[in-house]
Parts: C-alpha cells; sequence; structure tokens
C-alpha cells in the first residue's frame, strides 16, 4: 500500500461560503477569518466598495458581527493595496466578501493567492434575482477546495431555502429589472425551489 506524502506544509488554498441570501453567509465569513486572527495569522479584508449597507470600512453580518475590510472598486485595487501590506507583513489570509460584485479578475488573482501559500476565504451569492449562477461565485464553486453552501428558510413555506427572489411593491421584480440593485427600494426574499416565482 502507497501513502500519500503529508502535504500539511503547503499552505494555500480558496475556501467558498456560498448560497442566497439570508444563510448566514457573512456571520460564516466573519467567523472563519476571526479563527485565522486567533491563530496569529495575517489577514487582510476587502469588500466590493458597491456593498456600503451598514459601514466603509468594515462588514456587518445581519446579526451586527463585524470585522475590518478594505473597500475595493476592482480586482486591480485589491492586487495593489495586497501587494503594499504584503510588504509590511506576509499575508497569511485573504477575506473578500460579496465577490460576485468585483469583475471578473478577481477570479484568476484569488487563483494566484492560492498558489503562492495564501489561505482565501470568499464569499458571494451563488445566484442571482432570476435564479441564474452569479459571476465570479460560478467559476470559484469549480475552483475552490472548500465550498460550504448555506441555505435559508424560505419566506412562504419555511423549507429550504436556495433561491433569492427580489419583491418591489409587494410583487417578484421583473426580469429586465438590473442585475446589481443595493440601495432601491425593494426587498429580497429567500425562497426554495416551489416558491420561487420566476420574473418575467
Ligand atoms: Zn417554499
Amino acid at each position: 500500500m502507497s501513502y500519500i506524502l503529508n502535504l500539511k506544509n503547503k499552505k494555500g488554498w480558496i475556501e467558498l461560503i456560498t448560497g442566497c441570501m439570508f444563510a448566514g453567509k457573512t456571520e460564516e465569513f466573519i467567523k472563519r477569518l476571526r479563527r485565522y486572527q486567533y491563530a496569529d495569522q495575517n489577514i487582510i479584508v476587502f469588500k466590493p466598495a458597491i456593498d456600503n449597507r451598514y459601514s466603509e470600512k468594515e462588514i456587518y453580518s445581519h446579526s451586527r458581527m463585524n470585522i475590518d475590510a478594505i473597500p475595493v472598486n476592482n480586482s486591480d485595487e485589491v492586487k495593489k493595496i495586497f501587494e503594499e501590506n504584503d510588504k509590511i507583513k506576509k499575508i497569511d489570509v485573504v477575506g473578500i466578501d460579496e465577490v460576485q460584485f468585483l469583475d471578473e479578475g478577481i477570479v484568476d488573482l484569488l487563483e494566484q493567492f492560492a498558489s503562492n501559500q495564501i489561505i482565501v476565504v470568499a464569499s458571494g451569492l451563488d445566484k442571482d434575482f432570476k435564479n441564474n449562477p452569479f459571476k465570479n461565485v460560478d467559476k470559484l464553486l469549480v475552483s475552490a477546495e472548500y465550498v460550504d453552501k448555506l441555505t435559508s428558510i424560505c419566506h412562504k413555506c419555511g423549507g429550504n431555502g436556495t433561491r433569492t427572489q427580489r419583491i418591489v411593491k409587494g410583487k417578484p421584480a421583473k426580469a429586465d429589472s438590473p442585475l446589481i440593485d443595493i440601495a432601491a427600494n425593494e426587498k429580497y426574499e429567500s425562497r426554495c425551489r416551489h416558491c420561487f416565482e420566476e420574473p418575467k
């Protein structure tokens, strides 16, 4: 019988936390980064500047857990800020929240980090409000070493919520409404496969 080499010393991989809204992705994201902090790992956390729901420089979960994060507009900014910080102290862990809101260059960058002894913890929605795969998360689902797909409770029936329904004036949003629309007047509900109403 042959034994696989012990690769414990080879650090560097991608952990993806995904699922629909209200599934606790941000809590899981923050919890996981905190664990690395407790282990004295140097962490750096980014979030898309588009998502400033609660705070400019922190990420808050719906239950008010928080962690410091640097707002960025694109993947080039992530690269630059990472390189500047890595000069001061070697970064061990990179966290990136709402990864679906950044440009597609972020996937390659995260791949490079993971190949260079960095642990990447990424979080993002797997599907948009039309139930189509969200960019970046679609590719990370394939390339990540570890994927946790979280579910929520269906707003209608209490079943297993796996989809995000955008509601405008009490009705499912139309299919031609913009994909990313954070500050608008709509609200979101999580729905199961059966209660999700396909936007028309
Ligand atoms: Zn349901």
